[in-house]
This record gives C-alpha cells, sequence and structure tokens, in this order.
C-alpha cells in the first residue's frame, strides 16, 4: 500500500514529553476550575441523555458563549477546539490550486492544515508586528492574491500585537477571507470581535482553552456574519462537540464574574513572571533579552534557547523552545518562582 505523500513524513503531534514538576508549555490557565462550580457541574452529569447524539448546532452553548462577549448567537460556530475549525475552515473554504498567506512566526497548525489541505502556503516573516509589516502584507495581498490570509492577534508564540487601527488597515487591503485567531486576546484590548459584522469575509476565531482554563473541553468558536456562520455549520462534522463539553462549557460561561477575575489573575500573574525575568536581565546584562508581550505568557530571546530548555529539563521544568526564542507561559507564584530560580541557575553556572 502506498500511503500519500504528504503523510509521508509527518509524526503524531507530540507535546513536551517526559515528567515535569512545573508545565509552563502549552499556554494553558493555571487555574483549575473552582470547586463550587465544578461541584454544580457534576450534578448536571446525571441529567445527560447519555445514548443519544449532541445538539448538532451547540445551540446553548453558542447562546453562552455570545452572551458573554455580547454577540448574536448565530454568528457564533462552536468547535472541537479551535484546532478544529481551523482545519474545517482551511480545508473546507480553499479548493485545490488556491493559496493561503500565513505569517511567521506563528501557531503551527495554520502550516499543518494547509499541507493536509494540499494548498499552496506563502509565509511572510514578520518584524515585530509593526506598520512595516502592514505594508508589506498588503503588498503581497495585491501580489499573490491569495484565497485566504490566517494569522494569531496576539500572536503565539511572539506575544506580540497589532492594533485594531492596524487590523483594519489590513481588512481594507484584502477582499479574500481573513481568519484572525483571537485566542489571547482576553489577555489584551485589541479585539475586533465588536466590528466583525463590518466585514463579509472576516472570521474571529475564540478558544475556552486558554483565558477560560477549559483546555480539557476542547472548545472552541468562530465568530463571522451570519452567511458565513451558516457555510461552517454546513461543512463541519455534524456532532463535533459532544454532549458533556457543550454543557460544562456552557455553564462555565455564565459564570462571567468568575471568568473576568481569572483573567485578571493571569495577567498578574504574566506581569510578576516578566518582572522577575526583567530583574535577571539587568542582574545578567547580555545574556539574552526579555520581549514585551500581551498575552499569558514570557518570551525570552536567545541565543542559548536549547540549552537553556535542557538545562530547565532537568530541573523537571518544562517550557516551550523555539529556534532563537523561549516561549514560558505564567504559571502560579511557586511555578513562576521555581522557573525564575531555575533560569537563575543557569546564568549562573554559565557566567562560571
Ligand atoms: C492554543 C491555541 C489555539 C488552540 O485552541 P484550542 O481551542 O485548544 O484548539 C488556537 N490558536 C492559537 C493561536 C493558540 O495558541
Amino acid at each position: 500500500m502506498q500511503l500519500p505523500e504528504k503523510v509521508i513524513n509527518l509524526m503524531p503531534y507530540a507535546p513536551n514529553e517526559g515528567n515535569f514538576d512545573v508545565v509552563l508549555d502549552a499556554n494553558e490557565s493555571f487555574i483549575s476550575l473552582d470547586e463550587k462550580i465544578a461541584d454544580k457541574l457534576s450534578m448536571e452529569i446525571k441529567n445527560i441523555n447519555f445514548n443519544r447524539y449532541p445538539d448538532p448546532t451547540a445551540k446553548k452553548l453558542r447562546q453562552a458563549f455570545a452572551d458573554f462577549y455580547s454577540l448574536p448567537w448565530e454568528c457564533c460556530v462552536a468547535s472541537n477546539g479551535s484546532d478544529e475549525i481551523i482545519g474545517v475552515i482551511i480545508n473546507c473554504l480553499t479548493q485545490k490550486g488556491d493559496k493561503i498567506l500565513t505569517l511567521a512566526p506563528d501557531f503551527s497548525m495554520y502550516g499543518f492544515y494547509s499541507h493536509l489541505s494540499e494548498v499552496k502556503s506563502i509565509q511572510i516573516d514578520k518584524l515585530g508586528e509593526s506598520d512595516k509589516d502592514i505594508e508589506e502584507i498588503i503588498k503581497i495581498l495585491e501580489k499573490e492574491k491569495p484565497n485566504m490570509i490566517i494569522f494569531s492577534n496576539p500572536c503565539n508564540p511572539s506575544g506580540k500585537i497589532f492594533t485594531k487601527e492596524q487590523i483594519r488597515k489590513l481588512l481594507k487591503g484584502c477582499n479574500c477571507l481573513f481568519v484572525l485567531d483571537e485566542a489571547y486576546m482576553d489577555f489584551s484590548d485589541q479585539s475586533m470581535l465588536n466590528e466583525f459584522e463590518n466585514y463579509d469575509n472576516l472570521i474571529i476565531l475564540k478558544t475556552c482553552s486558554k483565558a477560560f482554563g477549559l483546555a480539557c473541553l476542547r472548545v472552541g468558536f468562530a465568530v463571522c456574519v451570519k452567511e458565513l456562520a451558516d457555510k461552517l455549520l454546513a461543512v463541519k462534522s455534524p456532532y463535533n462537540v459532544n454532549t458533556v463539553s457543550q454543557l460544562m462549557a456552557q455553564k462555565v460561561l455564565y459564570e462571567k464574574e468568575y471568568l473576568l477575575s481569572c483573567i485578571e489573575k493571569i495577567i498578574e500573574s504574566k506581569k510578576s513572571l516578566c518582572k522577575g525575568i526583567e530583574e535577571l536581565e539587568q542582574k545578567y546584562q547580555n545574556s539574552f533579552k526579555s520581549e514585551k508581550t500581551y498575552t499569558n505568557f514570557a518570551v525570552i530571546k536567545t541565543n542559548e534557547a536549547n540549552e537553556i530548555f535542557e538545562f530547565l529539563k532537568q530541573k523537571k521544568i518544562s517550557v516551550r523552545c523555539f529556534n532563537g526564542f523561549l516561549r514560558i507561559t505564567a504559571g502560579n507564584d511557586k511555578e513562576n518562582k521555581a522557573f525564575l530560580q531555575a533560569f537563575e541557575q543557569y546564568l549562573k553556572e554559565r557566567q562560571g
């Protein structure tokens, strides 16, 4: 048997393997669900019709999400994590021979699904979410006429952000499908969610996995004009979000005050993590550079990303290693401290 060329070199997605005491590699929330809310959810379990398929339209879940952000529910489509809807958008809203414009660095799944869908992807290396980047993207949009542009804002993994003004400018220069992944926007204030109705080619992606601390449920959303939303509903797999996830996420989304307080805590934790990193930057001059981020993670620029990554791994601390930089998810006080201490030990030993 001959497998298609495109899958021969693929390997299963492997998050940082190993046994870690401190897990700061996946941008999850460090806050697990409040016990009282968890108790309420456990009462709900017995009301589930386990023998029946889920609601294919996930109406109540979409309503809860729409209420949280004050959006029309018909314009919100639920998915099995935003990962799934990224795959659906790239696979179903393009056809053979199409081109997708992506930016770098960015979320790896865009390239992954483009590869599987056999669309041509064009990549622009960003300079750091600047006006120059916007000009460059507009230039490439005009020149290459791609069928879709997709990127995250704020960006995973750079942590940087384009302002609303910059995004509007891009939208003005774009008549193809525009997919804006706002997975981390709850930690910042440049969301286009309130303006999505002005653009018939804009799809905004959201997830419950990061700010809301519900990564285990696998629930994400696409927000777009109803005509597009109806198309997404038409092409997604019918029972994509299971009943348990629909119910649990729906209930938690109505705990708005609680969720907002979690977001506050995560922002505070990231600030204190960054402060610790900046203090080390002062103390050990010229050994690395800390970057300003608008997300729930810190970024350290360094030529020794691999060495630091391996050192931390030995201390049972996992962070994410990229070419030339490290990404560290904000954890609780203890986790942040463990990272900072181990990082300082590395810097000390390096100085010798
Ligand atoms: C984590 C992440 C997602 C994935 O979210 P899920 O809903 O857990 O699939 C999507 N986009 C970006 C940029 C992310 O970092």
